[in-house]
């Protein structure tokens, strides 16, 4: 079964882009993926598990060094105008449009005391924006990356995790966890990454589909979620709340079995808020013995599940997600859940490649019928992290 990525310049189309729009050629090209939330969602800011994997989309940019302060953006992207801005006036209140990103990670670079020279950038991505896919962490790490080769600075890709996150935290204004960026520059091909958001620690975990004959469907919903102003921030202060109420310093510092007893102690709300965190990091740790020990094709329940504590506990799903749940478990699926922060993005299903297309049909038909606007149904496939190409 191939991915269904669209047709893509090659790399020499990208770097024939770059002269075009910057009169000279790159000094190289460097990719970085979007990613699907296997499991273990909000639970990252929690400090407690995820598993994510890279997808076969990506972010590559184009970058030559210049010899002044100055940086020059393009975007393949239609809704990206081209940006200038200059190195030492870098300023997170003054960066609003795409240039929040590349730019965010100039400047938690400068933060990090590392000496950026400027720059021309060409940015081509594949990642499908706002689908809960995470184009904007495949672009910080894919600039990330690249600026770390060209300025030198040798940081560890755990490192440049946390120089990501600080440009979508601090200057993009989005709370978001090391989720994403650690998906897209610890993978690798055909794992998935477990990672304890409390050490940082991550491993990687066998999730070989094709050898199961399984693949991953991404319902795209198209219904958009605004994670720097929406419920996502909400529910990050809920978190906190649940924590300060149990007198622990993050929600990691409690289990499923603290749950009778917290009860008592939680208004309603914050409890089923709480009660998704810890059984998230439950289902985190059970999906990885099983992927582990009886592989993929036993995660689907587990899958479900996630879903119902996120519909029901979370209240982070919406019902265009619960549509596309719904229908691809009524389908045949061997799971599905809502993936992503929440409020609109993507659905994920697991299901046998022979069932692909009637759980596809079953979708659209499902929206059409609903009057929903028709989805973005798409397979992906665990690819591996950010790395230079050129
Ligand atoms: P997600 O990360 O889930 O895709 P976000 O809202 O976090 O959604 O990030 C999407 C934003 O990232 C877009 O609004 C745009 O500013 C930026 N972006 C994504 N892809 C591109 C691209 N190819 N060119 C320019 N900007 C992009
Ligand atoms: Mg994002």
């Amino acid at each position: 079964m191939t991915s269904q990525e669209p047709q893509r310049p090659s790399v020499d189309d990208l770097e024939a882009a770059f002269v075009d729009a910057f009169g000279q050629a790159p000094d190289g090209v460097w990719s970085a993926p979007g990613r699907v939330n296997l499991i273990g969602e909000h639970t990252d800011y929690n400090e407690g598990f995820v598993l994510p994997f890279a997808i076969d989309r990506t972010a590559r940019v184009a970058i030559r060094r210049r010899d002044d302060q100055r940086v020059r953006l393009m975007s393949s992207y239609a809704g990206a105008d081209p940006v200038e801005a200059d190195l030492s006036e870098l300023s997170p209140d003054a960066l609003h449009g795409w240039e929040a990103y590349p730019l965010g990670v100039v400047w938690a670079l400068q933060q990090e005391g590392v000496d950026v020279p400027g720059f021309d950038l060409y940015l081509e991505s594949s990642v499908p924006t706002g689908a809960g896919l995470s184009s904007s962490a495949a672009i910080e790490s894919a600039v990330a990356l690249s600026l770390n080769d060209l300025a030198g600075a040798g940081f560890s890709r755990p490192r440049l995790v946390q120089v990501g996150r600080r440009a979508e935290n601090e200057v993009v204004g989005a709370p978001t966890g090391i989720l994403d960026q650690s998906a897209s520059l610890l993978s690798t091909d055909g794992h998935a990454v477990f990672l304890d958001c409390r050490t940082q620690e991550s491993d990687a975990v066998p999730l070989d589909l094709a050898a199961a004959n399984l693949a991953i469907l991404v319902i795209d919903t198209k219904v958009s979620h605004a994670h720097a102003t929406g419920g996502y921030g909400d529910r990050r202060a809920s978190c906190e709340k649940g924590a300060r109420m149990a007198g622990v310093p993050s929600l990691r510092d409690l289990a499923v079995a603290d749950l009778p007893r917290l009860s008592s102690v939680l208004d309603e709300e914050t409890y089923r808020r709480v009660r998704h965190i810890l059984t998230e990091n439950e289902r985190v740790l059970q999906t990885v013995k099983l992927l582990r020990d009886q592989g993929p094709t036993t995660i689907g329940p587990v899958l479900n599940a996630s879903h119902d504590s996120m519909r029901d506990d979370f209240e982070i799903s919406c019902p265009e997600l619960d549509l596309a749940v719904s229908t691809a478990q009524q389908a045949g699926a061997l799971g599905a859940r809502m993936t992503g922060g929440g409020f609109g993005g993507s659905a994920i299903a697991l299901l046998s490649t022979s069932d692909q297309d009637r759980i596809q049909s079953a979708v659209l038909a499902a929206f059409a019928t609903a009057g929903f606007r028709r989805p973005d149904v798409f397979v992906v496939e665990p690819g591996q992290g950010a790395t230079r190409l050129r």
